[in-house]
């Protein structure tokens, strides 16, 4: 069974956007406790990869390689980018339109990035839409990397509805062919979460 309610609200969005392909390789950010990487792992099959990183620790999943760890800290993305270099081969024989990168470190490794990133709400809601803007910020900074998502690329992040959202979509919009936000049913209505629905990266 999948791990976390949460998950489906990934089934929603993969069956909405098509984020996903066999073969992809991708990278999950604020995976805990593993739902979206169940259903990552599912629909990239065995040819793909999931690596997914969590400030909390993850119970071990098939098909996917976890990192435990602040995203934003550089030592952990270091530890993301061996696993990513280490799985490029299999994604390569899936994916015919994607570049064959074995063996050069610079290459972007990601297909897809997914960040469900969020702390523990403080009720204070400015602060809260802030806060977790900043880790959608973050996960689109990340995104750009030479070696993490490549050209084409997809990436979804979490974000709250409130002030800053214009600018964030904006950004999104500037780096990606086409932006959506969605609201999976699966989100509770009450929640003033809604995802950043990011196809088509336009690498520079
Ligand atoms: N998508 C997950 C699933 O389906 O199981 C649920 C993710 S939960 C809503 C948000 C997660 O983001 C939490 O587990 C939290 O620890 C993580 N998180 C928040 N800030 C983080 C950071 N800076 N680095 C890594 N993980 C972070």
């Amino acid at each position: 069974g999948l791990r976390a309610r949460s998950a489906f609200k990934l089934q929603e969005l993969q069956r909405q956007h098509g984020l996903l392909r066999r073969g992809a390789v991708v990278l999950d950010l604020g995976a805990a406790p593993g739902g979206w990487a169940q259903v990552a792992a599912a629909a990239v099959g065995p040819a793909g990869r999931v690596v997914a990183v969590d400030l909390l620790p993850i119970d071990p999943l098939p098909g996917v390689h976890v990192v435990t760890g602040d995203a934003r800290d550089p030592l952990v993305l270091e530890r993301v980018r061996a696993l990513a270099r280490h799985g490029a081969a299999g994604a390569d024989v899936a994916d015919n339109d994607v570049v064959d990168d074995n063996g050069d470190d610079d290459q972007p490794a990601f297909d897809v990035l997914l960040s469900d990133m969020a702390h523990s709400f403080t009720g204070h809601r400015s602060a809260d839409v802030a806060r977790v803007q900043a880790l959608c910020e973050f996960a689109l900074e990340a995104a750009a990397h030479p070696w993490v998502l490549r050209n084409g690329g997809n990436l979804v992040c979490k974000f709250l509805r409130g002030a800053g959202e214009h600018e964030l979509r904006a950004l999104c919009q500037q780096l990606f062919t086409k932006v959506v936000v969605d609201k999976p049913k699966a989100s509770r209505k009450e929640s003033s979460e809604a995802y950043l629905v990011c196809l088509g990266f336009k690498r520079h």
